[in-house]
């Protein structure tokens, strides 16, 4: 899964211990992982010769057998407010999408676990893209090693760091289990990136047995996309609910709580859509959902896209939504968009760019056609 044509083990998606076990293979000792680990990944170095604490020989039997190989960056785009998106090229025209949202102190990376997404949720346009190939350890890691990459040098960072991962972009972690468990175990990692267990986020449409498995291999922080606060709209919603419907989703969740007490919460997200899930009993029959699961809610207003049928709230119907939830007592937030100038909301990832593609690619068939005389063109229209 880590090597590449040539055969040769890309560094980048090993965790400490599988550094460790190649290095010994190789007859060297297994702390060089660690002065590894650091040139790779806080230094974002992808040259063995850079590693200048290594032996001449050591380098060189390295460059024989091992990469550093991170994606390829497509298009990067810098919003106005500072939010920074890749569009990273994968292998066979495979692109995923990588989003950096600065917020005082703190960086956020949304970060994606596969090209597409099987599960077909029926507000989301990676969703409808269908399900393409999971990502590999490396093309993981990878988003985090390539934004780091951009930000310069340790000492030129400053605030352009990441303090904070979360996996919501492209989609479904728990369907590519051991990656993103291999990958979080490198981002949590010291000499990885080092992010702490309260800022690292693993976000699920509820892939229950998943869950259990989860909380048995590593401590992260746990958002669910719930949406829907009964079955039959979940159903519609969230297909996978049909497999497992909210007694079961819920059960999964109060045992992430027991297990973890000191996180004691579960970040529930609801995606309001008007007119659909928007309504007084649906915060009412939510409140009663969640009355006996920790939970912080978080409202993500719907992010349009085009022919996905369904249109945001208006903000005094997303305000009043929030209100009757913070009335029960619960910790309610509402996403701001951020990066709206770069198509860079979380949910929206990539369908953009393949839409463009496509367009381009039924122009062109078209335009081959009309200089055959088979068809005749309607203009473009617009975007
Ligand atoms: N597959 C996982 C991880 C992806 S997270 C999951 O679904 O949890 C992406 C988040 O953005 C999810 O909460 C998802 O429900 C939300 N989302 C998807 N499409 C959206 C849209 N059009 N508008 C707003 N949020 C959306
Ligand atoms: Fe997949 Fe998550 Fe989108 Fe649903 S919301 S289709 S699970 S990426």
């Amino acid at each position: 899964m880590n090597t590449d044509t040539a055969g040769k083990v890309n560094l980048l998606g090993l965790t400490r211990p599988q550094l460790e076990d190649f290095l010994e293979s190789l007859g060297e000792k297994r702390f060089r992982a660690q002065q590894i680990m650091k040139w790779i990944h806080f230094f974002g170095v992808d040259d063995f010769e850079a590693m200048t604490n290594l032996g001449k020989a050591l380098r060189g039997k390295l460059a024989d057998v091992a990469e550093i190989r991170g994606p390829g960056v497509a298009l990067e785009h810098t919003s106005a407010d500072g939010t920074r998106k890749w569009v990273l090229e994968l292998d066979q025209g495979n692109r995923v999408e990588t989003v950096f949202i600065p917020d005082g102190n703190r960086g956020t990376l949304c970060v994606s676990s596969q090209v597409g997404c099987a599960l077909d949720c029926s507000f989301c346009s990676t969703g409808k893209q269908g399900f393409h190939r999971d990502l590999s350890v490396a093309e993981i890691v990878g988003q985090l090693w390539v934004a780091q990459r951009s930000f310069g040098p340790p000492s030129n960072r400053g605030l352009r760091n990441i303090t904070n991962v979360v996996m919501m972009g492209m989609g479904e972690p728990l369907l590519n289990f051991e990656s993103v468990i291999h990958a979080m175990e490198l981002m949590k990692d010291d000499l990885g990136y080092g992010i702490a267990k309260k800022r690292l986020t693993l976000s699920t449409s509820g892939i229950v047995p998943r869950m259990y498995e989860l909380y048995e291999r590593i401590d992260v922080s746990l958002a669910v996309s719930l949406h829907a606060p009964n079955d039959p709209l979940r159903d519609q919603l969230v297909p996978v609910n049909k497999k497992y419907p909210l007694s079961e989703l819920m059960a999964a969740c109060r045992e992430y709580v027991d297990r973890f007490p000191d996180t004691r919460r579960v970040t529930m997200e609801y995606v309001l859509i008007e007119g659909v899930n928007d309504k007084f009993e649906h915060a009412e029959q939510l409140i009663a959902l969640l009355q006996n699961v920790p939970s912080k809610i978080n409202l993500i207003p719907f992010n349009p896209f085009p022919n996905s049928g369904y249109k945001r709230p208006n903000g005094l119907r997303i305000k009043a939504f929030q209100d009757r939830l913070m009335q029960a007592g619960f910790v309610t937030t509402i996403r701001t968009t951020r990066g709206d100038d770069i198509d860079a909301a979380c949910g929206q990832l990539v369908g953009k760019v393949q839409d463009r593609t496509r367009r381009a690619e039924q122009w062109r068939t078209e335009v081959a056609a009309r200089q055959r005389g088979r068809i005749k063109v309607h203009e473009a229209s617009g975007q």
